[in-house]
């Protein structure tokens, strides 16, 4: 007799309406998914994906489930998706109790102990990649039994526990995973965008990050670690990708340098012609000018840098490891080469109307194309967090959208939000040169969204308290936070299980 096969239904999260800024710039696929999709037999399993980035209907995720009728939901995770992935795991077990649910993602990672909820059946922690299969064939076979999975916390009579395992062995060699498989995209393919580029494809190089920024936690995921796919492996990849537009999205592309000029070469030996956005820190472009000059040959069109400030002084509170004498460096080199930079940078909750200026001014100097600008964010699992956590104003996750002031700001929220907006204005390359680099129509297009993004950057200090208010009908649950015990184990349900307490799968020591 053959067995039916077990459904698989992935979800992207929506945004909440206080969320400003991430559908602007860009939408890229959900790679974390295409690679657990590679992990499994499509005799045995269906997948489906519902990306509710794209798909904005209220009532997309109910339709879905109604319509495919999973056995098993999948959700992933920012910080800012908490309360909504939340409710809409509450959602599904609503609709059928039976559907196994799993969270991962980034703040899965970083708080498992966030997703400690009844709705919720297994969190999966770090790059669980390899217990993934396993997972879904044992759900299919109806045992729940999980407890040698390594990054997999399974819930136990509303409580967590997980073998305390990391996901990702120390010498993980990411060769040995299959390409990612982008059928599982179906009818999004081809709907993602980076600003004017569509369709764009999107695939990571590397996992990890070597620096240690104080405001970042994209390293703590992999406990440090800085783990690379071969030349190779990107350039197999690669061939099977039809957009014309790629992004890499590592966390720091040049972090080795040897393998960034060997990933060009082989590009430029497969004659494999696209053109290329990705991130890079700006040391590693002043270390080694010759990167960009072949990436320029390969198709590097776009750079995505981390500036950060324009101040020495911020810099090195933010642990940064960098200067402005280095950034600038970096962003002469990107220009000799006609690379586009995207410079990010941070707006501090200290800011005065002088420091707003003097941002302005050096973005505007600087001729940065892109300025992207956020508001500093003691993000959970970074040296900020636990400097300030006593500081916090703001708990509620879904405000950590790096657009809200979730600190106390010198200046009156009001006066805070006006200048953030203005700056945005300001800090816009001419429309001229906007025009000569994408066009009149698109310059049109993109002029009422660029607008709207601006008054409700401009107006944002309503957004303070609004979800307390019940502004919108979502429930809003609590912010659990990271210390131990806050998933609710006991010591004597832990010895039942031989288990730890699923925080401890992320040491907070991680060796730098
Ligand atoms: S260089 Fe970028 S990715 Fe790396 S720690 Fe700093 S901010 Fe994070």
């Amino acid at each position: 007799m053959t067995q039916s096969k077990y459904k698989i239904l992935f979800v992207t999260q929506h945004y909440h309406p206080i969320h400003l800024a991430d559908d602007r710039i860009y939408i890229v696929e959900p790679i974390q998914y295409e690679v657990l999709a590679s992990m499994l037999d499509r005799d045995e399993v269906d997948i489906s994906l519902l990306d509710q980035r794209l798909d904005r209907r209220p009532s997309a995720l109910l339709e879905t489930i109604r319509r495919l009728r999973p056995n098993f939901v999948g959700f992933t995770s920012w910080t800012m998706h908490v309360d909504l992935v939340r409710m809409q795991a509450a959602l599904v077990k609503q609709f059928d109790p039976s559907i196994i649910v799993a969270v991962g993602g980034h703040h899965a990672s970083l708080s498992p102990s966030d997703f400690s909820d009844p709705n919720i059946d297994y969190v999966m922690m770090g790059e669980a990649y390899l217990s993934f299969r396993d997972l879904i064939l044992r759900c299919r076979e109806s045992q729940r039994n999980v407890a040698d999975l390594a990054g997999v916390a399974w819930q136990d009579n509303g409580k967590f526990f997980s073998n305390g395992k990391a996901a990702v062995p120390k010498s993980f060699d990411l060769d040995s995973l299959p390409l990612p498989d982008r059928s599982i995209l179906g009818k999004y393919k081809g709907k993602y965008y980076h600003l004017w580029w569509k369709p764009v494809a999107a695939l990571r190089t590397s996992m990890g990050c070597p620096a240690r920024c104080s405001f970042c936690n994209l390293w703590r995921p992999n406990l440090g670690k800085y783990l690379t796919w071969s030349p190779e492996y990107i350039v197999e990849y690669l061939k099977t990708i039809d957009e014309p537009y790629v992004i890499f999205t590592d966390d720091h592309f040049f972090g080795d340098g040897r393998r960034a000029h060997a990933i060009g070469e082989a590009i430029l030996r497969a004659d494999i012609k696209k053109e290329y956005l990705f991130y890079s820190r700006a040391d590693a472009i002043v270390r080694d000018p010759s990167l960009v000059a072949l990436w320029s040959r390969v198709g590097l069109k776009r750079l995505r840098m981390g500036l950060e400030s324009y101040s020495d002084s911020e810099l090195g509170a933010m642990e940064k490891g960098s200067s402005v004498a280095h950034n600038d460096r970096a962003i002469e080199i990107l220009k000799k080469h006609q690379v586009l930079i995207e410079g990010l940078f941070i707006v501090g909750v200290d800011y005065k109307r002088e420091q707003f200026e003097n941002l302005t001014s050096y973005i505007r100097s600087r001729k940065v194309d892109i300025p992207n600008i956020t508001v500093a964010t003691p993000m959970p699992g970074t040296t900020d967090y636990t400097k300030n956590e006593d500081a916090l104003i703001y708990r509620n996750p879904t405000y950590y959208d790096f657009q809200h002031a979730v600190l106390p700001t010198r200046l009156d929220i009001k006066e805070f939000c006006h200048l953030y907006g203005k700056m945005l204005l300001k800090v816009q390359r001419p429309p001229l040169e906007q025009i000569r680099r994408i066009g009149l129509w698109k310059f049109i297009c993109n002029v009422p969204s660029f607008w709207i993004y601006f008054l409700r950057v401009y107006t944002s200090y309503k957004h303070y308290g609004y979800v307390e208010r019940g502004g919108i009908e979502l429930p809003t649950l609590p912010w659990i936070d990271m210390r131990r015990g806050s998933c609710g184990g006991d010591a004597a349900a832990d010895k039942k299980h031989g288990s730890v307490d699923i925080d401890e799968v992320l040491p907070a020591g991680v060796p730098s």
